[in-house]
């Protein structure tokens, strides 16, 4: 009854207010404030990298709802080392470099993330460590191992000699329904203390009261029919202007989405599409200016990402049933 005669509705920075059957339209105006940052932030060139992840694994030992690396749709794979090698060297020359917009005496990222799916499945996680550091010695960078801590108790004495000589820094996403107390204390008899990735100021997804990861959801147009233009969905989302760029293969993708999508288009036999503008070719780049300006504008993929209807959270966490609904809108 109430409904009737008054009623409140906010669509994008409108709202509509409906009195005794009268309509009046205003600027939202916190909205609107909001849209107004969301495009500053995604389109104001950094003067570095914030994070750059890494999947050293694609492939995932844990069955998360909706995963934001489709590591739960991936076929084993893994990074290979040399390639690597090459890869994260070339990323520390693209550091050094002097030239107009080069890294020079200040590292063009803040953060090295070696991530995945599951990095602790790679069997040469330790070799990983000593390169990323070897290529990156300035200590202002830091190196991240982004873990869901599944595989954290299996370590050995040399996996954590390891993390202590290169500075590694272990970052675990708290997961319900596992014994963090008991992680802790074995890692802890090594020396090692775990930084939770909430800790850190950030996480790979949204978190309860507990400061469990709790689930959500990042949904794709499979037409790529968005009613926003690809500047709107880039605008609005939180994943742009370098806060997921990811390393892989010599390329250098603005976010994990356009970097896992592949995985996406082979479980479910889609196909949406991954263009030569869609990422960097780290080998192609004169300098970090180059990267940073490209970070900065919306991608062609961003045209199937439904930013408008995403999930920051369900209020609690999720596994897989490996529907395609999971990432559709
Ligand atoms: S969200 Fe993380 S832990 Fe969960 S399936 Fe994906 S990669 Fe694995
Ligand atoms: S492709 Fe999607 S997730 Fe990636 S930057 Fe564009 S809108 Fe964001």
């Amino acid at each position: 009854m109430l409904e009737k005669l008054f009623s409140i509705t906010d669509v994008g920075i409108i709202r509509t207010v409906r009195i005794l059957g009268m309509k009046f339209e205003f600027l939202n105006s916190i909205e609107f404030a909001k849209n107004v940052f969301r495009t500053i932030r995604s389109t104001t060139v950094l003067d570095y990298l914030p994070k750059l992840y890494i999947p050293v694994a694609e492939h995932c030992n844990d069955n998360c709802y909706g995963c934001w690396t489709f590591s739960t749709l991936a076929k084993e794979e893994f990074y290979d080392i040399k390639t690597f090698e090459q890869d994260i060297n070339r990323l520390s020359e693209l550091t050094s470099l002097t030239s107009e917009g080069g890294g020079g005496a200040t590292p063009y990222t803040g953060e090295v993330t070696l991530a995945g799916g599951e990095p602790l499945l790679n069997p040469n996680i330790i070799s990983f460590f000593e390169l990323s550091r070897r290529a990156f010695p300035d200590p202002s960078v830091k190196i991240v191992l982004i873990t869901n801590g599944l595989l954290l108790l299996k370590q050995k004495a040399p996996f954590f000699k390891a993390v202590l000589d290169n500075n590694i820094t272990i970052s675990p996403t708290k997961y319900p329904d596992m014994d963090w107390n008991k992680i802790e204390q074995y890692v802890e008899s090594f020396g090692v203390t775990l930084q939770y990735s909430t800790d850190m100021g950030f996480q790979s997804g949204p978190v309860s009261n507990k400061n469990e990861r709790v689930s959500g959801k990042m949904p794709l147009h499979l037409d790529g029919k968005c009613s926003l233009t690809p500047f709107d969905s880039y605008s609005r989302c939180g994943l742009s202007n370098g806060a997921c760029s990811v390393m892989r293969n010599g390329k250098l993708y603005p976010c994990s989405i356009i970097a896992g999508i592949r995985h996406f288009n082979s479980h479910f036999n889609q196909n949406l599409p991954v263009s030569s503008h869609d990422y960097m070719d780290i080998y192609k780049v004169a300098n970090c200016k180059e990267i940073l300006e490209y970070m900065a504008k919306p991608h062609p993929f961003c045209k199937y990402c439904n930013v408008a209807g995403r999930v920051a959270s369900f209020g609690e966490y999720r596994k897989t049933t490996h529907s395609i609904s999971e990432w559709t809108t």
